[in-house]
């Protein structure tokens, strides 16, 4: 078993260093086991060498920023968990670009830029979680995606001896896909182009996304937000209805009623139970359409492997 206190005591304070954490305490599902070591830096020296020593020590890095994309497993996480949502937030506009660097979430980003009078964000108003994890995933919605007005990020190497700066053509973006999700670089900043606008239009816009979120979502109960991406020429949503998986559950794991592509857990699912349901909506839709439908949602810890 790792100390955690000895690992990084000279580098955080106790506070920050938790042995056993329990991530369900740490994600939107409210969902998974121990954490050996959870880490929450709070600068970006600090997570400069939380990484080193990791590295050093050869043990593994998990990351997460707000915990709102992933599903984590009930075995927990061996490890180091690392969770950036915490690190010390800022955010900075030059003309028409918006630099965010830490803990910054998607909302309080798309806020700022509102109150400054930059359009371009306001499809991102109501996406839980960090920025960073947001450029990570290429979050979208409302016709929007990370992908159109990211300019630059600034990322560590996951050995944490490198700091660099990416171009748009290097982040090398697909639909929920990013060069993130293959190299393990850990985001801390991000430069986006935004443009101006009138405040008044940027804030009805902000609303109408709001306002269509809490209609169409089911934000009464805990969830990763969509689980699937959507294969090309299809909708997912009406193959679950037409497969007659609505309300379908497993345990406390259920498809949402109110949003087919959401699986909410009712109270107590386990990271079992909701892959269990996810992969009987993909048994039945490939049954009954004979097509694939990938997994957006992110899995960590022991035991499981990204399934797309
Ligand atoms: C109610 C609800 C509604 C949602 N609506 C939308 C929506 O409209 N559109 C949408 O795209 N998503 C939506 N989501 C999903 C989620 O909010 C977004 O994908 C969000 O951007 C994830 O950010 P996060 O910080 O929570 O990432 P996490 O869930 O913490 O992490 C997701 C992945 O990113 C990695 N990661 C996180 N931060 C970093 C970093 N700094 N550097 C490197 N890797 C990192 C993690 O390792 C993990 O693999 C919704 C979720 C919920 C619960």
């Amino acid at each position: 078993m790792i100390d955690g206190k000895q690992l990084f005591g000279h580098v955080l304070n106790d506070g920050q260093i938790k042995e056993n954490e329990l991530m369900a305490h740490h994600n939107t599902y409210g969902i998974g086991g121990p954490a050996d070591i959870f880490l929450t830096p709070s600068t970006k020296d600090e997570l400069v060498e939380i990484l080193q020593i990791s590295y050093r020590e050869g043990v593994p890095v998990t990351l997460i920023g707000g915990g709102s994309n992933c599903l984590i497993s009930d075995k927990g996480i061996r490890g180091i968990t690392i969770c950036t949502a915490r690190m010390k937030p800022d955010m900075i506009i030059t003309d028409t670009w918006l630099t965010a660097v830490g803990g910054v979430s998607t909302g309080a980003a798309a806020r700022f830029a509102w109150k400054h009078g930059l359009t371009g964000l306001e499809w991102a108003v109501g996406i839980p979680g960090t920025l960073c994890g947001a450029v990570f995933m290429n979050a979208n919605g409302y016709g929007g995606q990370m992908k159109q007005i990211v300019e630059k990020v600034y990322a560590l190497t996951k050995d944490g001896q490198e700091d660099k700066v990416y171009d748009w053509d290097d982040l090398k973006y697909g639909e929920s896909d990013s060069i993130f999700m293959h190299n393990g670089d850990i985001i801390y900043g991000v430069k986006l182009h935004l443009a101006e606008g009138d405040m008044e239009e940027i804030k009805a816009q902000m609303d109408k996304h709001q306002e269509s979120r809490r209609t169409k979502q089911p934000l009464d109960k805990r969830s990763a937000g969509t689980m699937y991406l959507r294969p090309p020429g299809y909708h997912v949503g009406p193959m679950i209805k037409a497969c007659g998986l609505i309300g379908f559950s497993i345990g406390d794991a259920q498809v949402s009623d109110k949003h087919p592509d959401f699986v909410v857990n009712n109270g107590n699912a386990s990271c079992q139970d909701v892959l269990a349901v996810l992969h009987e909506v993909q048994r039945r839709i490939k049954e009954q359409f004979g097509v694939h439908v990938p997994l957006d949602v992110r899995l960590l810890g022991e035991g499981l492997k990204q399934e797309r």
